[in-house]
C-alpha cells in the first residue's frame, strides 16, 4: 500500500514537472549576451541555452552536434542579426530540421530590427573584409543599442506565448529602467576621459566608443577577419606614437602576442576586455560585462 501511495506521489511530481517544462518557451540565444536579456523578460517562463559560452570568437562559434537537438526542440533562435553568425547559424538552423526558427519565421528572432548598422560596405565584393558584409554587427557594447534587442526578444516572446505578456512587458521595463539607471553610472565614469583613442584586435568597439565619446583609432587586424600585415603593424605603431594613443584593448578570443608588443612599442596600456557576458571571469551577465569594460577604461587611464 505505501509503495502504491509512493509511486503514486512519484508519477505526480513527474507530471508535474513535465506540465511546468512544457509550459516554457524553449530559446536558444547564439552569444551570451543575448541569452542573458531574454533570461531578464522571459523570467520563470523561458528555458535559454546559449550557442557560445563567452569566450568565442562572435563570428566563429565552434559548432557541436549537441547544438542541432537544442535547435531542433527550441521554440525561439535569438541572434545578433547583420550576418554577424553566418559562418554557424544557418549551417545549424538547416540541420536542425526546425521550421519554427528558419529566417522569415516568428521563431527566427533577429535582434538588430530596429538598429542602423555602422560601417556598411560600399560594395559586396568582400574587398573590406569577410565578416562584416552588412556593417558593422558589434552593437550590443553599446548599452542603449542593447535596449532595442531587449524589446525584440520581448515582442517575440509575446508573439510565441501571449497568455504570458504581462509578465514579459513587465520584466522587460524592469530590465530597462536598470540599464538606463546603469547607463547614467557609465556615463559618468566615462565622461572625465572624453576623446581618449584606443586601438583593439577586432572591429567590435565603433557603436561603444560612439556613445561614450571615445575615440576608436583602429585595428590590429588589417579588415574585419582579415590577419594584420608587417606593414600595418609598423603603420599603426607609428601613428600611434604620433597621436600618443594610451590604450590598446584585446579581446579574449584573439592571442595576446600582436596586442602585446604592439603595446610595449607605443607604450600604451593593454588591457583585455570581454565582447560578451562570460569573456573573463565575474562578468556572466551583460551588465556585469559592460560594468567590468568600463571600469577597466577607467582604472587603465586613472593610472
Ligand atoms: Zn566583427
Amino acid at each position: 500500500m505505501k509503495m502504491k501511495l509512493f509511486l503514486a506521489a512519484l508519477i505526480a511530481a513527474l507530471l508535474g514537472t513535465t506540465q511546468v517544462n512544457a509550459a516554457k518557451v524553449r530559446v536558444v540565444a547564439t552569444l551570451t549576451d543575448l541569452a542573458d536579456l531574454t533570461r531578464n523578460v522571459g523570467g520563470e517562463f523561458v528555458e535559454v541555452r546559449s550557442l557560445a559560452t563567452g569566450i568565442e570568437d562572435t563570428h566563429g562559434v565552434p559548432m557541436k552536434p549537441s547544438f542541432v537537438p537544442l535547435l531542433n526542440r527550441a521554440d525561439l533562435v535569438v541572434l545578433v542579426g547583420f550576418d554577424c553568425e553566418h559562418a554557424f547559424l544557418p549551417a545549424l538552423l538547416e540541420a536542425s530540421k526546425n521550421p519554427k526558427l528558419q529566417p522569415g519565421k516568428p521563431g527566427y528572432v533577429d535582434c538588430s530590427k530596429g538598429i542602423s548598422p555602422l560601417e556598411v560596405p560600399k560594395s559586396t565584393d568582400h574587398s573590406e573584409g569577410d565578416v562584416h558584409p552588412f556593417g558593422n554587427p558589434h552593437y550590443m557594447l553599446d548599452p542603449v543599442l542593447a535596449k532595442t534587442a531587449v524589446r525584440n526578444i520581448c515582442d517575440a516572446l509575446v508573439a510565441v506565448a501571449p497568455e504570458h505578456e504581462a509578465d514579459f512587458v513587465k520584466n522587460r521595463d524592469v530590465y530597462l529602467a536598470k540599464l538606463d539607471a546603469k547607463f547614467v553610472e557609465w556615463q559618468a565614469a566615462l565622461a572625465p576621459f572624453k576623446g581618449t583613442k584606443f586601438v583593439s584586435y577586432h572591429g567590435h568597439w565603433h557603436y561603444f566608443a560612439q556613445r561614450f565619446g571615445l575615440v576608436y583609432y583602429g585595428t590590429i587586424e588589417l579588415k574585419p577577419g582579415v590577419d594584420p600585415t608587417a606593414r600595418h603593424i609598423e603603420g599603426l605603431v607609428s601613428s600611434m606614437k604620433a597621436d600618443h594613443v594610451p590604450i590598446v584593448v584585446r579581446e579574449p578570443q584573439f592571442p595576446e602576442k600582436v596586442p602585446a608588443l604592439i603595446a610595449k612599442q607605443t607604450g600604451a596600456t593593454l588591457i583585455k576586455l570581454p565582447i560578451m557576458p562570460g569573456g573573463v571571469p565575474d562578468t556572466e551577465t551583460y551588465i556585469a560585462e559592460m560594468d567590468y569594460i568600463v571600469h577597466s577604461f577607467v582604472s587603465a587611464l586613472q593610472k
